[in-house]
């Protein structure tokens, strides 16, 4: 919301800028400063970004936006504030800084989308699920189904719910050395992984879901 909040600062100033132009003073110092900034901010934010993405972590990602929203808005202004010396047009500094200032609104609602996703308990993507119903199915030797497959993410944790149908005259131990197996199976393959697995007699199946043998 604050860097939201920032957009539109910048904007209402671009704005102010364009009606009462001013003559730039410093012009060349600020434009250095500006890209020795702009390099550091550039690898530091990648950098920031894989963590994130590696951690899935909202707070990291959404700090990694922040401060690429940072290179964008350095490089408008180096951009501007270089057109503006060279032709002596004021008005194309407001005019970068307003872009800027767009580029910016946009990557901070992202953030809040992704934030609210994570609060909201949002469904992994669609390759994450087709590859837990994969695992589940190459592991689960000795049963008969698996049926009401759930996901959801909180944070950076995956919950993951089945039910697995077993023949009704198989021991507990048995069915239980199942479920260990095919955990096993998920949490080496993935990261943060809450799995809880509902075992259930054969007369349950519902004949659809992943069907194993
Ligand atoms: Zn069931
Ligand atoms: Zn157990």
């Amino acid at each position: 919301m604050l860097i939201v909040l920032a957009a539109l600062a910048i904007l209402q100033h671009a704005w102010s800028a364009y009606l009462t132009p001013a003559p730039l003073t410093s012009a060349w110092q600020g434009m250095a400063v500006n890209a020795v900034a702009t390099v550091l901010n550039f690898f530091w934010a990648s950098h920031m970004r894989s963590r994130g993405k590696a951690l899935r972590s909202p707070a990291l990602t959404a700090d990694a936006r922040h401060v690429m929203g940072d290179v964008v808005t350095s490089l408008g202004v180096v951009c501007g504030l270089g057109l503006a010396l060279t032709t002596g047009l004021l008005w194309l500094d407001p005019l970068l800084a307003a872009l800027t200032a767009v580029y910016i609104l946009w990557s901070g609602s992202m953030v809040i989308r992704d934030s609210v996703g994570g609060l909201m308990d949002a469904a992994p993507a669609d390759q994450i699920v087709q590859r837990i119903r994969a695992l589940v199915g190459q592991h689960a030797e000795g049963a008969i189904e698996v049926h009401d497959l759930r996901t959801r993410h909180a944070g950076r944790l995956t919950f993951l719910e089945f039910h697995l149908v077993v023949p009704a005259k198989m021991t507990v131990s048995d069915a239980h050395q199942i479920c260990d197996r095919i955990e096993e199976a998920l949490k080496s393959a993935m990261e943060g992984l809450m799995i809880t697995i509902h075992v259930e007699p054969e007369a349950k199946a519902k004949h659809h879901g992943v069907l194993v043998l």
